[in-house]
């Protein structure tokens, strides 16, 4: 029997090289004549923000242009945009960037028609005991890396003062735009971490709680486009043909885990790009072997799918034997790509073990299709530092 679940989509999304210039009819035909362009210094430099800007102008829609987005989101940086946003009357927002500047971009939606104290009470958004006064005004993401599938998922990931961490707030998107064209510029090491991070989005999906038949098929195909496209696009910018498999596959990705979820690799990754300031998908790419490893002695069947996906030659029907063959085999791909470990990055092992006590219990710590012990979340660390 099949597992039940519920297939879901959050919004439509429009795919393809060059399709970037259908961002004003899009834009228009959500009922927006006056938007708020989120972006960071870095993608104004690569020439996509300006892109967008000129189409959204030629189809007569006003643009304030705001590029001052801030990575991982912090929420200081949404509480200046959303103060330009509320004084200049936009009716939209469209975020054109990496993860940080699409999260920045839909928090910015729903600050803008409430008020600041929505990130103060972000939390109570989020376990779903507190709803938006006022509806968030539309949201189109255009991702310019290929990584988050950020337009795809229901949240943004703040990084919140009062709380000191990471925490989604909940702020679906209306409309996603995914144009590899954009994703050219990216440098080769933004895009082996960026690549990393939709992996470890379709490898938790498979382990979540509520993971489907439809989200697996999503994560194994995203699994598959990420091993098979990585490399050439991390050695050759621009390889057209790996830029748009990496894109879709980030994309499905982030269906795939808006439908399922992340679980222990994400908590962990939050926890420790927060406590030492490593790009997100730094962290995920080096939680996930650890993650497969564990995982694998509950779901041996995926890991193994998944490892023979990645390249390894997994013939064993062992759980240990397939949980490290398919970790080895995402490990060695993650350092053939550029990815450094925890330990090359310059942090100690006990650096890495003390993130346990920032997320071990969290809801996303515990969304794992299976008990996570306090002595597993430490175990997972443990090996994700020592490999
Ligand atoms: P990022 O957005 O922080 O960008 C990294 C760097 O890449 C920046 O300096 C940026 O200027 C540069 N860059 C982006 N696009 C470029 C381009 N086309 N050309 C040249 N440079 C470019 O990195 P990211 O990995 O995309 O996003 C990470 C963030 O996304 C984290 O904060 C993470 O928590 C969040 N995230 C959110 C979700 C979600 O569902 N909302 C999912 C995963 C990750």
């Amino acid at each position: 029997m099949m597992k039940s679940g519920i297939y879901t989509q959050l919004a439509p999304v429009l795919f393809g090289n060059d399709t970037v210039v259908r961002a004003g009819e899009t834009v228009k035909d959500l009922g927006c004549k006056k938007v708020m362009l989120v972006t960071d210094k870095g993608v104004l430099e690569a020439g996509a923000a300006g892109k967008v800007r000129h189409v959204l102008e030629q189809s007569g829609i006003e643009v304030v242009l705001w590029a001052e987005a801030e990575t991982d989101c912090p929420e200081e940086s949404v509480k200046k945009a959303a103060a330009i946003g509320r004084c200049e009357g936009i009716d939209g927002v469209v975020g054109v960037g990496g993860g940080s500047v699409l999260d920045t971009a839909k928090a910015v939606s729903a600050v803008v028609p409430n008020d600041d104290q929505v990130l103060e009470d972000i939390i109570l958004y989020l376990t779903g005991q507190k709803d938006y006064a006022n509806t968030p005004v539309p949201v189109i993401e255009i991702p310019t890396t290929a990584g988050t599938g950020s337009e795809s998922t229901f949240v943004a990931v703040v990084t919140s003062e009062k709380l000191d961490c990471k925490i989604g707030l909940p702020v679906p998107p209306a409309y996603g735009i995914v144009d590899s064209s954009l994703m050219k510029t990216v440098p080769p090491y933004i895009t082996a971490f960026t690549g990393m991070d939709a992996l470890s989005h379709a490898n938790e999906a498979l382990t979540e709680q509520k993971n489907t038949p439809h989200s697996d098929l999503l994560a194994y195909e995203a699994i598959r486009l990420v091993g098979e496209n990585l490399p050439a696009a991390v050695k050759d910018g621009n390889d057209m043909e790996a830029r748009d498999n990496l894109a879709f596959a980030s994309s499905i990705a982030g269906i795939a885990f808006n439908e399922s979820g992340v679980h222990i690799g994400h908590s962990a990754a939050h926890a420790l790009g927060h406590l030492y300031h490593i790009p997100h998908g730094v962290c995920c790419a080096n939680m996930t072997p650890a993650v497969i490893r564990f995982a694998a002695k509950k779901y041996p069947q995926k890991m193994k799918r998944l490892g023979r996906l990645m390249g390894a030659d997994i013939t064993s029907d062992d759980s240990e034997t397939i949980g490290k063959e398919a970790a080895d085999a995402v490990r060695t791909f993650a350092r053939a790509v550029g990815v450094q470990s925890f330990k090359e990055l310059g942090l100690t092992k006990e650096q890495v073990l003390a993130a346990k006590s920032m997320f071990y219990g969290d809801a996303l710590c515990m969304a794992f299709g299976g008990e996570v012990t306090e002595q597993d979340a430490l175990d997972i660390l443990a090996d994700a530092y020592d490999e």
